[in-house]
């Protein structure tokens, strides 16, 4: 793997397109996140907190971390002074503490909800329903230290494209919708987390501002 070129290709495909690109480096060394960040990579994506936390301290710190997994509500605390974007907040629970912890440490924490688009029954996210009925309600607008900038999905896992190009579509109409719809001081939806090596040109195409990918870059986990 080259990573440095992996870097560089990715960064082109992306350049006609208004998308941030994530490299996911869960499971990867300090060496390899130092490629990436020698070849002008800023923002990397983490599903795990302790390892999140054990590279942030390693690494230099301008790099913007992701937190892309599962997030438990007890493990915030650790993330919580440098986290720059959660892309899985899946609860009122969850958004409720890290609003607390963001206050704690006197920041503002920029969050992501994680909608479930995939036809595979997932544990986490919010169903479309909940996702309005979330938006719609009164307690969101009382995080003032949580702001909601946009949604993520992840796609069937699967070789048929239309699958994978129709729940983007699909997920890309609810995020228009839903960011025109729901507007508070602490709710601006314009980022739209969806794309992974295997599927992110189709993401792209369907309207994707940010990609995250670890394989295409890192090699195989
Ligand atoms: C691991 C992971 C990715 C990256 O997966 P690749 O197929 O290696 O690009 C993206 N998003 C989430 C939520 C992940 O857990």
């Amino acid at each position: 793997m080259n990573i440095k070129e992996n870097i560089h290709d990715l960064k082109e495909k992306i350049a006609q397109h208004k998308c941030t690109l994530v490299a996911v480096s869960k499971t990867k060394p300090i060496e390899d996140i130092l490629e990436a960040y020698d070849a002008g990579q800023i923002d990397f994506g983490e599903n795990k907190v302790q390892e999140m936390l054990d590279k942030y301290e390693q690494l230099p710190h301008d790099i913007r971390w992701h937190l892309i997994g599962h997030l438990q509500t007890n493990k915030v605390k650790y993330i919580a002074p440098f986290v720059s974007l959660i892309h899985s907040a899946d609860s009122l629970k969850l958004l409720k503490e890290i609003d607390k912890q963001a206050g704690k440490n006197g920041r503002i924490i920029d969050c992501l909800l994680q909608i479930h688009i995939a036809k595979e029954e997932s544990k986490f996210g919010f169903s479309e329903e909940e996702l309005i009925d979330l938006l719609a309600g009164k307690e969101l607008e009382n995080l003032k230290n949580v702001r909601i900038i946009g949604l993520m999905g992840m796609a069937t896992f699967t070789d048929n494209t239309e699958i994978i190009r129709s729940e983007f579509n699909h997920l890309k109409k609810f995020f228009d919708y839903a960011s025109n719809e729901y507007k508070m001081p602490n709710i601006t939806m314009y980022e739209l987390s969806m794309g992974m090596s295997g599927d992110f040109e189709i993401a792209l195409e369907e309207g994707s501002t940010m990609i995250r990918v670890g394989s295409k870059i890192f090699g195989e986990r």
